[in-house]
């Protein structure tokens, strides 16, 4: 009993003599640790190595466009299970819930300081921002009604590819968006397609690399099949540098690479010079 009391006493003490340790980020890059307040202070980049994290599509809205100016389209929009694959309605519903999302995309109408956009920001969390039957219907939709009200589209794409739990049915909506985005382009419209860490598989072999202007996170990976998938077909190593935003830069299949805290600034600059203008109180 006596003990009991000892282990009371000593642990209260020690309650008020331990340190206050402020949660840390670990860098998956640079192994390098930084306080998580000044982590998320960058809005998710590492301090130290400029490491790009991923953000949700909530947190991307907020850093992205003017305060209070997003409208969501299409909002309620859900997958069926089209080829009945176990599980799946099961790990749709779960995500629902854990994420707060209906989808692997949410779009919508908004301003960057001023300039009006349809905007489409991809969400990892959800079954790795794959493209299934919506995440394809509600991408064209934006498209479709940003033709229609002429206004320029900006999408940015996070994304391990099609959704296999979907077959064929998603593999459609690689043709499905990339004729929404040619009807856009015909009809004049501006299209800024922004890669971020992941764009992959079928999203990347359609609308993500039709934008006029292609811009990448730096250091992101972009590709189609993954290293492993083609070092074993081609029997060849890949640079090391392979999928990442700046040898696709080198290569010319990315515009330009630009960092976070620039990336709204630089929206707003291209969209100013494309004749989009802050509508006049
Ligand atoms: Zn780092």
């Amino acid at each position: 009993m006596f003990e009991d009391f000892f282990n009371v006493v000593k642990k209260r003490f020690n309650d008020g003599e331990e340190e206050y340790k402020p949660p840390m980020f670990k860098c998956p890059r640079c192994q390098g640790t930084s306080p998580l307040s000044k982590y998320e202070e960058l809005h998710r980049v590492c301090p130290k190595c400029n490491y790009h994290g991923r953000l949700s599509s909530t947190e991307r809205i907020a850093i992205t466009v003017d305060k209070g100016s997003f409208r969501e389209l299409n909002g309620g929009m859900k997958s069926a299970n089209p080829l009945d694959f176990p599980d799946y309605s099961e790990k749709q519903a779960e995500l629902r819930a854990a994420t707060g999302l209906s989808e692997a995309v949410i779009t919508g109408t908004a301003t960057i300081k001023g300039s009006p956009v349809v905007i489409g920001i991809m969400d990892s969390r959800f079954m790795m921002g794959s493209m299934g039957s919506v995440v394809g219907e509600k991408i064209t939709r934006a498209f479709e009604y940003a033709t229609e009200k002429k206004l320029p589209v900006v999408m940015f794409t996070a994304s391990g590819g099609a959704r296999m739990q979907e077959g064929i049915v998603s593999l459609m909506q690689m043709a499905k968006t990339s004729g929404a985005v040619k009807l856009h382009s015909e009809a004049g419209g501006l299209y800024i397609s922004v890669m971020t860490d992941p764009t992959t598989g079928g999203v990347t072999a359609s609308f993500a690399s039709l934008g006029d202007i292609i811009i990448a996170e730096p250091k992101v990976l972009i590709g189609f099949a993954g290293r492993r998938v083609i070092e074993g077909t081609i029997k060849q190593k890949l640079p090391d540098d392979f999928q990442l935003a700046e040898f696709m830069y080198t290569k010319g299949f990315v515009d330009m690479i630009v960092e976070r805290r620039k990336l709204r600034s630089v929206l707003s600059h291209l969209l100013k010079l494309h004749g989009f203008y802050p509508k006049e109180a």
